[in-house]
């Protein structure tokens, strides 16, 4: 790998003012992958000072000059896709499709971003007085902050990040403190487009990082995505504060519903996909599968052999399907989970919470793995394990006898507000659903699992704060002015 371990501030590689590092492991083997400098407050502070000053002469470009830098960019992860996606997957132990997919989604996003710069942005509205002109023009924020989780390394600091510079933002990335080193390559292409100095800028490290970025009073937008822990604390600090702006986008608790019409292929397919793709660490990954009771027994039957065999292994061997867990204590903290739901007197069907030693492939002894946990759980009682985020292949089995309102109710029954699917044939049931779930993205006979950037993405209730990644990430990084103009010599 490169050789500069250090931030990028002001169109440099510069060292910090701590002399503290942290290592990238490889989480399917223990292995580290190399040391980067632990960012200070102080770091920070001088990367939002770069940034708050070429600001000015960001601004004043066109769109469509700004959106050249992000061209290169996206050329750059086109060519490059395989070797990051390598790197993606050895960072963050996603099987080697999905670390590649990182990176195709990464570009789909700076594509989507640079080309939209040819767009008008704006409404033209007919004004009360004929000779008037008027018109809603947007503006940018100034120093957008970009707090990123480790689980898509790659592609969503591009969803906060390309559509900030091409409104005329200027950005301070602070990465996942797990995946670093993707961070140092993202960094490595803003260098290699040649962005001007201060437009772009990185500081490696951990959450006092992140937080420091929060309380800078320069940032004027923070963008976040991970935990809600994280994301509500962030909420509360500046929630009040005139002038800030926090988009956050958390977790789920995710449901599938699988109603007594559905297709059972496609609805074995969605729930293994959702449930075990990427170990069950994404944010839409399905945690419950609501199962209608006249296709209960077929599915459970379906869906647990799955689970007893669905491959865990080596990431970069292209015929295994799920991966590690990110690090010890995300394992550490899946295992409990599981063995606190069999303490709340589920059903377990499936325990592969600790695999046999001639699964784990020689040499990745020391990875953080974990097979599916899968159990019964009743629908309506009040248990944790059916409520809160495991963001892990712990998935509970639900059954309703009702009809889809019912169902709807159970997949409403949570804090949470992210992601859902319904499977089935009846096109009443799938409207009802589309329209009652309280969630801000929704599947109809589809693995919850994929996203779209010419669509917004982003939750409800506890796990966003609606200002979507995406498309709809315009309305985080700008404000809006609306503006008349007089173009007579009347006097009003
Ligand atoms: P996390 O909240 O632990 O960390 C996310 C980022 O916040 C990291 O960069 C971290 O260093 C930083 N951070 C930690 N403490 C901070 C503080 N006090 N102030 C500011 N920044 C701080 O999340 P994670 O473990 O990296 O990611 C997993 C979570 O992210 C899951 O809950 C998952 O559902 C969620 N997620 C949501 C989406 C979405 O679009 N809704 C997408 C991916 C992941």
């Amino acid at each position: 790998m490169a050789d500069a371990y250090n931030h990028y501030i002001d169109g440099e590689w510069v060292d910090g003012e701590g002399t503290e590092t942290f290592e990238s492991e490889n989480p399917a083997t223990g292995e580290t992958l190399g040391e980067f400098q632990k960012g200070t407050p102080a770091d920070v502070d001088r990367a939002v000072d770069a940034a708050d000053e070429a600001f000015e002469e960001w601004r004043e470009l066109s769109r469509i000059d700004r959106a050249e830098y992000l061209w290169d960019v996206y050329h750059e992860l086109r060519e490059r896709t395989d070797e990051l996606g390598e790197v993606v997957t050895k960072e963050c132990g996603k099987e080697i499709s999905e670390g590649k997919a990182d990176v195709v989604e990464a570009a789909h996003m700076v594509e989507w971003a640079a080309g939209d710069a040819r767009h008008p942005k704006g409404d033209i509205v007919p004004s009360e007085i004929p000779a008037k002109d008027a018109y809603m023009r947007r503006k940018p924020r100034g120093v957008t902050g970009c707090i990123t989780p480790w689980n898509f390394p790659v592609a969503i600091p591009y969803w906060h990040m390309a559509i900030a510079l091409v409104e005329g933002n200027t950005v301070v990335f602070k990465p996942a403190e797990q995946t670093p080193w993707c961070a140092q390559i993202i960094a490595e292409m803003f260098e290699d487009a040649g962005i001007p100095n201060g437009v772009f800028n990185m500081v490696q490290g951990y959450g006092d990082a992140g937080n420091a970025i929060v309380e800078n009073d320069d940032v004027d937008t923070v963008i976040f995505t991970g935990s809600a822990e994280v994301g509500h604390h962030i909420q509360d600090k500046l929630g009040g504060v005139a002038g800030k702006r926090a988009a956050c986008e958390m977790g789920g608790k995710n449901a599938i519903v699988i109603t007594e019409e559905a297709d059972l292929d496609i609805a074995v397919h969605s729930a293994v996909m959702s449930s075990f793709k990427t170990t069950g660490q994404r944010c839409v990954s399905s945690e419950r599968l609501i199962v209608h009771s006249d296709v209960y027994d077929e599915f459970k039957e379906r869906f647990v052999e799955v689970a007893e065999n669905v491959s865990v292994g080596d990431p970069l061997d292209e015929n295994t399907f799920m991966g590690p867990l990110i690090e010890e204590e995300h394992h550490e903290k899946v295992t409990r989970n599981n063995e606190q739901a069999r303490e709340e007197g589920v059903n377990v069907l499936v325990d592969r919470t600790e695999l046999d030693a001639e699964e784990i492939p020689d040499g990745h002894e020391d990875g953080y793995w974990v097979g599916p946990f899968v159990y019964e759980a009743d629908a309506h009682a009040d248990l944790t394990c059916t409520h809160e985020e495991v963001f892990g292949p712990h998935v509970a089995l639900m059954e309703y006898d009702g009809d889809v309102e019912e169902a709807v109710e159970i997949q409403n029954d949570t804090e949470y507000g992210l992601a859902g699917a319904i499977i089935s044939e009846d096109y009443r049931q799938i409207n009802y659903y589309r329209d009652r779930a309280e969630i801000g993205l929704a599947y109809g006979n589809l693995p919850c699992i994929g996203a779209e950037v010419q669509l917004p993405f982003g939750g409800v209730k506890k796990s966003g704060n609606g200002y979507p990644s995406a498309r709809e990430a315009i309305e985080a990084v700008t404000d809006r002015t609306a503006w008349t103009l007089n173009n007579s010599k009347e006097i009003e």
